[in-house]
């Protein structure tokens, strides 16, 4: 493997080739049958830790996977109501580099202190970690009416979980 960019450039031409009409089988439209928002950290991918495939889960990902903003809300919002996912998922996870940051003190005036402080206003709980996937969920119920609706009429479930990174397990909250 040479730069990075050839790395990005080799691994594209494995998976055309491996994919090679799956890819073009998904041409047509999405139909997934989950939205999952989780954490941006490399050792967290949703396909491989759900042995899922191309059009199978709808993924938004951000540090500390939090549900700030239009960007990550919207996303979400368009799973739940153009593509009618039946699960919405807040996964966590151990080991976060952002929960960590956030216990060492607030954030800075960057954007990436936002999420810091974003993140300490769940720390009044003492378990941090799944503090901040329960207020996640409580925010994306309280911001969307799309999604909250959603939930109310019984047509999505909202959940949470947390991906333990020691052994690759998926504790669902
Ligand atoms: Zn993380």
């Amino acid at each position: 493997m040479g730069d990075p960019r050839s790395r990005l450039a080799e691994g594209n031409r494995k998976f055309v080739s491996k994919y090679d009409g799956v890819i073009q089988r998904h041409i047509a439209g999405q139909k997934p049958f989950a939205a999952i928002l989780t954490c941006s950290d490399s050792r967290v991918p949703p396909e491989l830790i759900f042995s899922s495939g191309i059009g199978e889960i709808f993924v938004v990902r951000d540090a500390g996977n939090i549900a700030m903003g239009a960007s990550v809300i919207g996303s979400l919002e368009y799973a739940a109501e153009h593509l009618h996912v039946p699960l919405m998922v807040v996964m966590g996870h151990t080991c976060c580099g952002a929960m960590a940051t956030a216990e060492q003190g607030p954030g800075d005036g960057t954007c990436a202190g936002e999420i810091i402080n974003e993140i300490r206003v769940c720390f009044k709980e003492k378990d941090h970690l799944r503090a901040n996937i329960r207020m996640q969920m409580a925010h994306l119920l309280e911001k969307s009416p799309i999604i909250s609706d959603a939930v109310r009429s019984g047509k999505l479930s909202l959940i949470g979980a947390v991906y333990h990174l020691e052994d690759g397990s998926v504790e669902f909250l």
